[in-house]
């Protein structure tokens, strides 16, 4: 396509598209670079902030009453890996064919909210107009490797973060398949539960009583039903009373080990019973179910001798951001886009993002990416997002994040 043609902030976005944020040797020194270039340019005060390891982008365009809540727009700039060779183009080349559909890794998770929160910040530093609250914008790091990360879950708990001084936080949400756009206002809690199973040994050819393997698979049979019941309920809900993904509790074995190596070839001892056998579970908990139960539960499923488990991926706490008349936040952001003609629906996400710390500090997030008619493609090949609907998305913003920022 000629880019003369193109508009200039798509020229910025795909630009962005094409810097390696990718896992596992994401290029943050050159995401930062052009944050950075990109702040000097459109004259936005920025600040680079190194404390937890790795480089946070911080922007800030103070309010007319600097002591009020403030509002953070909260990004990461970090993407998933692509396999090149599912892909129809090169992942971060940022192609675009004829129809204006933008090809690449984080085009909708989510560098194109990056770039969307940078533009809004532009255009209201160039309006010249001062709003009444205080704006920042954060960029960060290592949203998409979860715990080990050094990113939003490390900076929530720096004096620095403390600062900001945050009243509301948006962040990311998802694309919406419909003509209605999509707001997330909690999410699944990830559990990763690892069990270990201990028992007798003996030769294969005997009936020996009360193995490692028996007693895991009793457990792993009641899990499995507990499964069962939830996918039942999902199911049923599609036809009752719409209940999504992220209502349920989903639970998936993902780890299981056991058998005894000959050496260490690929070869087992057949005629050997292991005293030993394992099994990890990917569980994940909406913030609708009471975490102290569900541990009760695990431990009801582990409780027979010889079993013991551990957490791999724990959270404790699991805060959701209340949508009542109470919370003017949201009162304000639903309003805005009722000016727009925007239906908003309005769910759990069905895995983690960085909103679940925010939340957890009693700060209420909305998870938005104002993309609709688009298929949801995170993660996933061919990851695409249509030029225009990149621009509306930039315009919703405007007709959203500045009443908020103005909020009495
Ligand atoms: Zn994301
Ligand atoms: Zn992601």
């Amino acid at each position: 396509m000629n880019s003369i043609q193109e508009n200039e902030h798509v020229t910025v976005f795909r630009e962005f598209l094409k810097i390696r944020t990718d896992h596992p040797t994401p290029d943050y020194e050159s995401s930062t670079k052009f944050l950075v270039e990109k702040a000097k340019e459109y004259n936005i005060p920025y600040e680079v902030y190194r404390e937890t390891g790795t480089p946070i982008v911080l922007m800030k365009i103070e309010g007319l009453e600097p002591n009020l809540k403030t509002v953070l727009l909260n990004s990461h700039v970090d993407v998933v890996p692509a396999v090149h060779d599912s892909w129809k183009v090169d992942p971060f080349s940022a192609w675009k064919d004829e129809s204006g559909n933008i090809f690449g890794r984080g085009t909708q998770d989510m560098k194109c909210v990056c770039m969307q929160f940078l533009e809004v910040a532009r255009r209201i530093v160039q309006s010249g107009q001062k709003l009444k609250r205080t704006l920042h914008l954060s960029f960060v790091p290592d949203e998409e490797i979860g715990g080990s990360g050094k990113g939003m879950e490390k900076f929530v708990y720096t004096e620095k973060f403390r600062q900001l001084n945050i009243g509301l936080c948006l962040d990311e949400g998802l694309a919406s398949p419909t003509n209605d756009f999509t707001v997330f206002y909690g999410e699944r809690a990830p559990w990763w539960v690892h069990i270990t199973a201990v028992g007798n040994a003996g030769h294969g050819s005997r009936f020996i009583e009360g193995t490692a393997i028996e007693k895991l698979m009793r457990t792993i049979n009641k899990m499995l039903a507990f499964r069962q019941e939830q996918f039942e309920s999902l199911h049923h809900g599609q036809h009752e009373c719409g209940k999504k993904l992220g209502d349920v509790t989903s639970l998936n074995l993902t780890v299981l080990k056991a058998g005894i190596p000959i050496d260490h070839s690929n070869n087992f001892s057949y005629n050997v019973i292991p005293t030993q056998a394992e099994a990890g579970f990917d569980i994940r908990i909406p913030p609708t179910v009471n975490l102290d139960q569900f541990l009760d539960q695990i431990k009801e499923w582990t409780a027979e001798e010889g079993l013991s488990f551990k957490f791999a991926s724990y959270i404790p706490k699991n805060e959701m951001t209340k949508l009542d008349s109470d919370n003017k936040w949201w009162e304000n952001f639903k309003e805005s886009c009722k000016k727009m003609d925007i239906n908003l629906v309005t769910e759990i996400f069905p895995a983690a993002t960085d909103s679940r710390f925010i939340r957890n500090l009693g700060i209420p997030a909305f998870g938005f990416s104002p993309i609709n008619n688009t298929p949801i493609l995170l993660h996933d090949h061919n990851e695409f997002l249509n030029e225009k609907v990149y621009l509306r998305g930039i315009d919703i913003f405007m007709g959203i994040i500045p009443n908020l920022v103005n909020m009495e």
